[in-house]
């Protein structure tokens, strides 16, 4: 294949064309090093470069300041659902889990491993077709910390505003959603995020802390999995996955050049717009799963008269170019994942397909 398909994959997932020209342009000479950035020491000028400036801008686009840390990691979010209760969950104490879908979840499962946990809210019962109601979350007593999942990857729901707990640190696993649109950073304690959906490659982990806590780590745990490791070390504890956070870096300039979560919001909305009103529009043909208060700007998840009709979509629309719609096995039929990446044009491409696969199968 010579051209480059309509991608709407769950993550790893598309990345943005300039960045990847850029990373191609500079892949045998970066910077003027004769190496490329995958060449080149982790200890090294030009890298320390580029750690400082993806810190320095994940901060800026978040309208963090000097209270904040980015770190670096490895492990993906899956190593942060231990991580964060092996560093704030003390013995005696309980950590809140407030459940809105199969990562919140595994989050949980856990954090049972290590401490002692309360299940703050969750809408399982209702096959996570909503994030819970700001009501309906009931903390335990004193909780160590409370834990959410700002977008739901799996079942497409996204949080449209988030609670506020008073001084309860409050801690997002934002791997599918995170710098989507502007949000209140500050009211989180810490934020974790895979990279492969909206930031760049797998293979690196970004968190997001605030100083404080990095004060109360405790010192009984391996040297690797303590933030504070990494926050003193500058993510240079050890060799960090150099090439996912140059990566990261670019991606970071381009959403800047954007004009920031702001711009970025602007063509998500607009994004998703163009798909969701096709379901809205299709009278009963396209369902969505989520419900309208909760429905995600990054992943859109529908269903379709049939599993045989599912089945054929997906084929016919891999024939015309587009790719990686199939839904997650736990709520079938279709996903579009339509990440800051993924261009309107793609989108626009989604929507005319579903159009005619409508008028042709119906
Ligand atoms: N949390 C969310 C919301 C996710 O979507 C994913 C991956 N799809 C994970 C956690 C797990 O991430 P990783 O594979 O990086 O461990």
């Amino acid at each position: 294949m010579t051209t480059r398909i309509h991608n709407f994959n769950a993550g790893p997932a598309a990345l943005p064309l300039d960045v990847l020209q850029q990373a191609q342009a500079e892949l045998l000479n970066f910077n003027n090093t004769g190496m490329s950035i995958l060449e080149i020491s982790h200890r090294s000028k030009p890298y320390e470069q580029v750690n400082a400036e993806a810190e320095a801008n994940l901060k800026e686009l978040l309208g963090l300041g000097e209270n904040y840390r980015v770190l670096f990691l490895q492990g993906g979010a899956s190593l942060q659902f231990a991580m964060v209760p092996l560093n704030f969950l003390p013995q005696g104490q309980t950590a809140d889990y407030i459940l809105s879908g199969s990562w919140s979840e595994k989050a949980l499962k856990e954090a049972q491993l290590i401490g002692q946990t309360h299940v703050a809210a969750t809408t399982a019962g209702e096959n996570y077709r909503r994030v819970p109601g700001l009501a309906e979350i009931k903390p335990s007593a004193s909780p160590a910390y409370i834990h959410l999942t700002s977008n739901n990857t799996i079942f497409g729901t996204q949080w449209a505003e988030f609670p506020s707990f008073g001084d309860i640190p409050l801690i997002a696993d934002m791997s599918s959603d995170i710098l989507c649109k502007p949000f209140d950073a500050s009211k989180f304690a810490l934020i974790y995020a895979g990279a492969q959906k909206n930031l760049g490659p797998a293979g690196v982990t970004i968190v997001i802390i605030r100083q404080d806590l990095l004060e109360n780590s405790p010192g009984a745990i391996p040297t690797m999995l303590r933030y504070s490791t990494h926050a003193k070390n500058d993510s240079l504890y050890n060799t960090p996955p150099t090439f996912g956070v140059y990566m990261i870096h670019l991606v970071l300039r381009w959403i800047k050049a954007q004009g920031g979560l702001a711009g970025i919001e602007k063509q998500n909305r607009a994004k998703a717009g163009l798909i969701y009103d096709a379901i809205d529009q299709s009278g009963g043909y396209y369902r969505g799963h989520a419900e309208p208060d909760s429905r995600s700007l990054m992943n859109i998840t529908f269903r379709l008269p049939n599993e045989e009709l599912e089945q054929t979509f997906v084929a016919q629309a891999a024939q015309a170019g587009l790719g990686g719609l199939k839904g997650h096995r736990s709520v079938g039929g279709l996903r579009a994942s339509v990440y800051n990446a993924v261009t309107r044009k793609s989108c626009q491409a989604l929507r005319d397909f579903m159009l005619g696969f409508q008028q042709n199968n119906s």
